[in-house]
């Protein structure tokens, strides 16, 4: 079963409308042995985005399967296998790497991503002694053309505020625990410019193919909160 962004909406509305009842739902089936209602309050935000919504359709100013469109482009079909492909091109082809640290716009279109949310990007690259960590103080700027949508923990304000306060501490509690020679520099994103980290390519790599590179790259890597792992060594059964 597949659950529509709308679908979401309006069950939220309606969870909204009963949660003053307490959902007894899971009462026949088991003990919890505590007391507190399972009933999901939908937050301040989800209500205002949908009345928003609401509202700018009533006066015909948006179109709603527009709007669904978009969104469903940005959930399931641009997602963080662009940048991964772009960061296999850059390991596999020095020029390409030039070109993507000097104009990263240009050459992430010549692999043909590009547009909304996606207009002023910058390659930052780790080395061996710079780590690159990407964050967006102010809300949760994103390059969505190459990672697509931001995950729920690069929006918390946790996240925000201590990737610069300590950089170090909020990566050691990613599992990445970088030695005290190693740089690290964060980049706050804005509406005006995105940043996406390329990853330093991974010992034991040398002879894979740019397709079984990018299937190493992560997400969190591109953001900078991870590294890319060496390829699992073959297994014979
Ligand atoms: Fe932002």
């Amino acid at each position: 079963m597949t659950t529509t962004r709308r679908d979401f909406l309006t069950a939220a509305v309606t969870a909204a409308g009963a949660a003053v009842t307490p959902d007894l739902s899971h009462a026949h089936d088991h003990d919890h042995g505590h007391d507190h209602d399972h009933q999901v309050v939908p937050s301040d935000l989800t209500l205002r985005v949908k009345a928003l919504e609401s509202l700018l359709t009533e006066k015909g100013l948006v179109d709603r399967a527009a709007l669904d469109a978009l969104i469903d482009t940005y959930e399931h079909k641009i997602g963080p296998r662009n940048g991964a492909r772009v960061v296999a091109r850059a390991w596999a082809d020095p020029a390409y790497k030039q070109r993507l640290l000097t104009n990263a716009d240009a050459a992430i279109a010549e692999i043909g991503y590009g547009g909304l949310q996606g207009e002023h990007m910058v390659a930052v690259e780790n080395t061996s002694n710079v780590h690159n960590m990407v964050v967006c103080t102010l809300c949760s700027c994103y390059p969505w053309p190459v990672l697509g949508l931001p995950p729920v923990w690069y929006k918390s304000a946790p996240y925000r505020s201590r990737a610069v306060i300590d950089p170090r501490g909020v990566l050691r509690e990613f599992g990445l625990e970088l030695s005290g020679d190693v740089e690290v520099r964060v980049w706050d994103s804005t509406a005006e410019l995105r940043y996406l980290v390329l990853p330093e390519r991974p010992a034991g790599s040398e002879h894979l193919s740019e397709e079984q590179l990018a299937a190493l790259v992560t997400r969190d890597a591109m953001v900078g909160v991870a590294k890319v792992m060496p390829p699992q060594k073959e297994v014979t059964s």
